[in-house]
């Protein structure tokens, strides 16, 4: 007879069960503000959004969304009404859901003193969020955390690392001053990414709300130029640098260097700040990432802008292709990203590798030559590329664009900073803990310590170097007081058939309306309907059916009515008697229990949707719907 394999659920099993918030670098309470929408409550689900995140309204526009991969409701499978399995359902739009609660009570659309007054007196309902802002605060009040003594900290680089960690150090009583070399605040969010994913009001608002907290921002001052590294390091108690990974990788072509062919973040950095650059009619952009397709797309949105303007450009002559060396299928940029390129008219080519930049006589571009790429990834996954150097094109074009990587620029550390020693040429080397480097005080965090990634886990990442910075300024530890709670859910409903109701996609305007203006946000988001209705397709993973062995007359109701066949009665002597399988079942029946003679119910957590059905419809009141709750609170010591 075949066992059955099974797991004993751990002491993080509840936690683990949560996969949005648990996926979520700062373990933002998602399920929380989500079934908050659910339920009409719009001002709370902002505040359970803002808690450990600065960048909240920022992130409901463009966050990379890793709790949406993680949502347990992509992994349900749709059935037949045979019980055949037709699709994986979709995850719950997380992403604009949280742009949903920060348009009703964030600073999207109120004034900052009226959200901060809002952040300041909120004590979560329940206690399920790990939130860093209302725990700061809660803490502090509770004189679980000594307030530093306004010790003044030097942050270099205003991205979401440096404001995340000078957002955090000012809820901690510090005096944090932002160095930033760009006229504007908010680093890659704000001379990077596109104004039609990211209005720039929205930054402006976001970064206000951080200011009122108490940080100071100096921006058009670079550090190693307006203000040495020295200096930073004299006169602060410890300096943080988060200038990210700025400068765009080249591939050292022949005939790369010249006019006319640019690092594509130097062009979107150009494009934000309303500085011209040379550009033609035909661009290539060389590149498979999003990177390259807010490239692409803000080129194109230049060239269309152009001839709405001047009229001196036909959109025919005007083109951008896009050449990637991945395939369609194996390219690193979001599908919506490749769909929304496709309708407004990019170019794309997959399968090629560049090997040339062609130029005429006085030196302009006229072409790049590529070679056809075979093969982009080794069985291991890494990047090795195969060409076929027989298989070449020529595809003719008067600029080039290159988006294939960007890497920091740290040439001031020469004054000051010697003793940051590296671990790759370029990158500093730091403690992956404590984000601190070799040299005391001075502390890594974002792109800069980790490679680039997401803005949410830059964001963590200042978080992280900001409590790394109090405990070596006031040389006091700080640890987390966690606390888990069990709460029995009285008259737990869900709404009717929010098991069948389909992922509502985002809202957006047309391609040929997108192109009009360079600005016009792509995503117009979801109204209040559309919100709550999506908004109640999640599963609620904080809730859990929980089994008193004591009471169950073993019916097996449970399992009959289960719309998922999530659950099961074996007979215990069917399991895998794995140890901790073993004492579990010593505790609760003793040494020598008959296993034929007892029954274990066994349920698939991958399947089951919270529905309740199974409390409803057990007669002996044996199944009880609980909520459990964590709450983390920060103690120093
Ligand atoms: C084009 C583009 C689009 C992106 N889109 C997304 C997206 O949609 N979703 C997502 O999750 N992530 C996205 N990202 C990634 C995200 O923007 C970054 O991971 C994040 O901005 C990194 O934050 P950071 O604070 O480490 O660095 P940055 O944002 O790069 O900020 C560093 C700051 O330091 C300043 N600085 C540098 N040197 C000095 C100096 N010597 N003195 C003073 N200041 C200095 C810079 O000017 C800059 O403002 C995108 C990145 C790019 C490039």
């Amino acid at each position: 007879m075949t066992t059955l394999k099974v797991a004993v659920p751990q002491e993080k099993y509840h936690q683990e069960l949560i996969s949005c918030q648990m996926a979520c670098p700062v373990h933002t309470d998602a399920r929380g503000y989500v079934r908050a929408i659910a339920e009409g409550r719009f001002e709370e689900a902002y505040l359970i959004a803002r808690g450990p995140n600065p960048f909240a309204s920022i992130c409901g526009r463009i966050c990379g969304a890793p709790c949406e991969v993680a949502c347990r409701r992509g992994q349900i499978p749709r059935l037949d009404d045979d019980g055949n399995f037709v699709a994986w359902d979709r995850p719950v739009s997380i992403r604009a859901l949280k742009r949903f609660a920060c348009e009703q009570a964030g600073i999207d659309t109120n004034p900052t003193d009226t959200v901060l007054e809002n952040i300041r007196s909120y004590v979560p309902q329940i206690a399920g969020n790990i939130e860093e802002m209302s725990a700061f605060l809660q803490a502090s009040i509770a004189g679980k955390l000594i307030k530093a003594n306004q010790e003044k900290i030097a942050i270099i680089g205003a991205g979401p690392a440096g404001l995340s960690a000078a957002h955090d150090l000012a809820l901690m009583g510090f005096s944090p001053t932002v160095f930033e070399i760009e006229p504007v605040a908010a680093g890659m969010l704000a001379v990077g990414v596109p104004a039609y994913r990211l209005p720039r009001e929205l930054i402006a608002r976001e970064v206000a709300l951080i200011q009122a907290l108490g940080v100071e921002i100096r921006c058009n001052t670079t550090v190693g130029k307006d203000i040495s590294f020295a200096d930073l390091r004299r006169d602060f108690a410890a300096v943080l640098i988060a200038v990210g990974a700025k400068s765009s990788r080249g591939l050292s072509l022949p005939g790369e260097a010249g006019p006319r062919v640019y690092g594509g973040v130097d062009l979107l950095r150009a494009v934000s700040l309303g500085e011209s650059l040379d550009l033609g009619q035909d661009v290539i952009v060389i590149g498979g990432g999003n990177v390259a397709y807010d490239v692409a797309r803000t080129v194109l949105r230049q060239i269309a802008y152009d001839t709405a303007r001047t009229a001196k450009r036909l959109m025919t002559v005007s083109q951008v292709w896009l050449v990637s060396l991945e395939s369609l299928e194996e390219m690193p940029a979001d599908t919506v990203e490749i769909l929304e390129g496709d309708e407004e008219g990019i170019i794309r080519m997959n399968g090629w590798g560049p090997l040339e930049i062609k130029r005429g006589n006085n030196g302009e571009v006229k072409g790049v030559t590529f070679k056809r790429c075979l093969q982009v990834y080794d069985e291991n996954k890494r990047f090795a590329p195969i060409f076929d150097e027989k298989i070449q094109q020529t595809i003719s074009c008067d600029t080039v664009l290159l988006a294939v990587g960007q890497y920091p620029n740290l040439s001031f550390l020469k004054d000051g900073g010697k003793d940051v020693a590296e671990n790759r040429p370029g990158w500093p080397k730091a403690d992956p803990e404590t984000l601190a480097t070799t040299a005391p005080g001075v502390f890594v965090a974002g792109d800069l310590a980790h490679g680039t990634r997401l803005l949410i886990e830059a964001v963590a990442s200042g978080k992280k170097a900001a409590r790394s910075i109090y405990q070596y300024v006031t040389g006091r530890s700080l640890t987390v007081e966690s606390t888990t709670a069990h709460i029995v859910q009285e008259r737990y409903r869900r709404e009717a058939g929010y098991e069948t109701i389909r992922r509502a996609e985002i809202p957006v305007i047309e391609a040929e309306e997108r192109l009009k203006h360079p600005e016009t946000v792509v995503e117009t988001g979801y109204n209040r309907q559309q919100a709550m209705c999506e908004a109640s397709r999640c599963l609620d993973c904080g809730v859990t059916p929980v089994f008193d062995g004591n009471r169950c007359v073993l019916c097996g109701g449970c399992a009959d009515v289960c719309p998922t066949q999530c659950l099961k009665l074996v007979s215990l002597s069917q399991l895998d008697l794995s140890p901790d399988l073993q004492s579990a079942i010593n505790e609760s029946l003793g040494n020598d229990s008959n296993l034929d003679e007892n029954t274990a119910i066994l349920k698939d957590e991958d399947r089951c949707i919270r529905c309740a059905l199974c409390a409803m419809r057990c007669p002996a009141d044996a199944i009880t719907m609980e909520r459990v709750t964590f709450s983390n609170l920060w103690r120093s010591q």
